[in-house]
């Protein structure tokens, strides 16, 4: 596992790539008014990561202008399936309309496999907190809450971000849930520098009877590809500091981990998933997201996969890391249902996938990974020979840097980048 000061290490070393080719981050403006994000602040050194930042803009800069018509209807809102409290029972997803993760919109150009900035967000003009509001209460009013126990509202970025969730709309929207008595769990996902003492403490007194749960977005525990890869902006150690606060306040804490991000290959993204689910659990996080890779209009990962640079991951893959890592806490597979709905999703062959993926959702149902033992097929031998053979980290990352003309500008040969690579991260982990 790395922390922050190795990262900065990893970093420097990283200035070698750009020879002041490339403005510095801060120069560009992308860290903005994020200011709480410290240790991305403390990035600007890195020619590398404005490389990716740089890459993420260009990306967005495509998103054809969206201006949905009504500010005061959500995004979209239905009925899922979670297990809670010994069975499975209904929950409600509320998709609010909102201005954006301000991650995506003023810093670093976002997360490279998010595609929420290019729908369901509006740019123009801001949500007012009524509007937030009157959203709210148009899907809280259509749903039958009588038996379904939980809630998850997701704004396409940080509920506890108040740039992105006026407090306002905040503090009304967990007023109108605590007093629906039939909800007994509400869902909200943030970033972690959105999470302290006092904005808890101020959850926790207007939502006195309902258990509540924070989704963070740990996707890896690797602080140097959480940065590279993903453009994610925060470290560990961030995310330990709101794990802490969260865990004091006796709050379920949940964590999303990516399987396979940009520029791994498969089976480095089945270790790092492995280790990232033992250090979140370590951490105190109650139970486990794991998200597999899925392709979202408009995000690094998308430019790879057309580019060929990018293979989506096996269902395979999912089933070893959850034998790997049942045996640690809860462990969910996310079954890739997002909004806007994916493009591409993990998968197997043609002959298997429908078999495997029913095996998935039986074991989210159970838990017991006995239901992945008896699944046989052909392709598996394909997957195993791809564990042994395909490309690394450093490999494919060298091979974006070359096809998105970055090697230019770098003006390095592929073995020189590669080797600072690896002796940064041999001489520092
Ligand atoms: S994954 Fe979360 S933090 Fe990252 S850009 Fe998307 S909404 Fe923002
Ligand atoms: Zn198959």
């Amino acid at each position: 596992m790395m922390h922050t000061n190795t990262v900065r290490a990893n970093l420097s070393n990283l200035k070698l790539l750009g020879r002041n080719k490339i403005p510095d981050i801060s120069e560009l403006g992308f860290l903005g008014p994020m200011e709480s994000v410290q240790d991305a602040g403390s990035l600007s050194a890195s020619q590398y990561y404005s490389f990716i930042a740089q890459f993420m803009q260009h990306i967005h800069s495509g998103i054809p202008p969206y201006d949905p018509p009504d500010v005061r209807r959500p995004a979209h809102f239905e009925i899922r399936e979670e297990y809670f409290q010994g069975k499975y029972v209904k929950r409600a997803v509320i998709f609010l309309l909102s201005n954006g993760c301000e991650w995506a919109l003023k810093s670093a150009y976002g997360c490279s496999m998010c595609g929420h900035i290019a729908k369901q967000t509006r740019s123009k003009e801001p949500i007012s907190a009524d509007d937030f509001i009157v959203q709210f209460k148009t899907a809280f009013s259509t749903i039958d809450f009588r038996d379904i126990p939980i809630l998850n509202i997701f704004n396409n970025g940080s509920f506890l971000n108040e740039n992105e969730l006026p407090s306002e709309a905040r503090r009304t929207i967990l007023r109108l849930i605590s007093w629906k008595k039939d909800i007994k769990r509400l869902l909200i996902e943030s970033r972690p520098e959105f999470i302290t003492e006092s904005i808890i403490r101020e959850i926790k007194s207007l939502l006195p009877n309902t258990e509540l749960e924070i989704a963070i977005g740990l996707e890896t525990s690797d602080d140097f590809r959480r940065i590279i890869s993903i453009n994610k902006g925060f470290s560990l150690s961030q995310f330990a500091q709101a794990a802490d606060i969260i865990k004091k306040n006796k709050i379920r804490l949940r964590s999303y981990i990516l399987l396979k991000p940009p520029f791994y290959s498969e089976k480095e993204g089945i270790d790092d998933a492995v280790e990232s689910i033992n250090t979140a659990f370590s951490l105190g996080v109650d139970v486990i997201s794991l998200e597999a890779m899925t392709v979202q209009k408009y995000t690094l990962i998308e430019y790879l996969f057309n580019k060929n640079l990018y293979k989506m991951p096996w269902l395979w893959s999912i089933n070893e890391v959850i034998k790997k890592t049942s045996h640690l806490g809860r462990v969910y597979v996310g079954l890739f249902k997002f909004y806007p709905s994916p493009d591409s999703v993990p998968n197997n062959c043609s002959l298997c996938n429908d078999v495997t993926m029913n095996a998935i959702v039986e074991y989210n149902r159970t838990l017991r990974t006995e239901v992945l033992d008896g699944l046989h097929c052909q392709c598996k031998d394909d997957w195993e020979n791809n564990l042994n053979s395909e490309i690394d980290f450093y490999q494919n990352l060298y091979d974006f840097m070359l096809t998105a003309n970055i090697s230019h500008d770098v003006g390095r040969s592929r073995y020189q980048v590669e080797r600072e690579l690896r002796h940064g991260l041999v001489k520092t982990a």
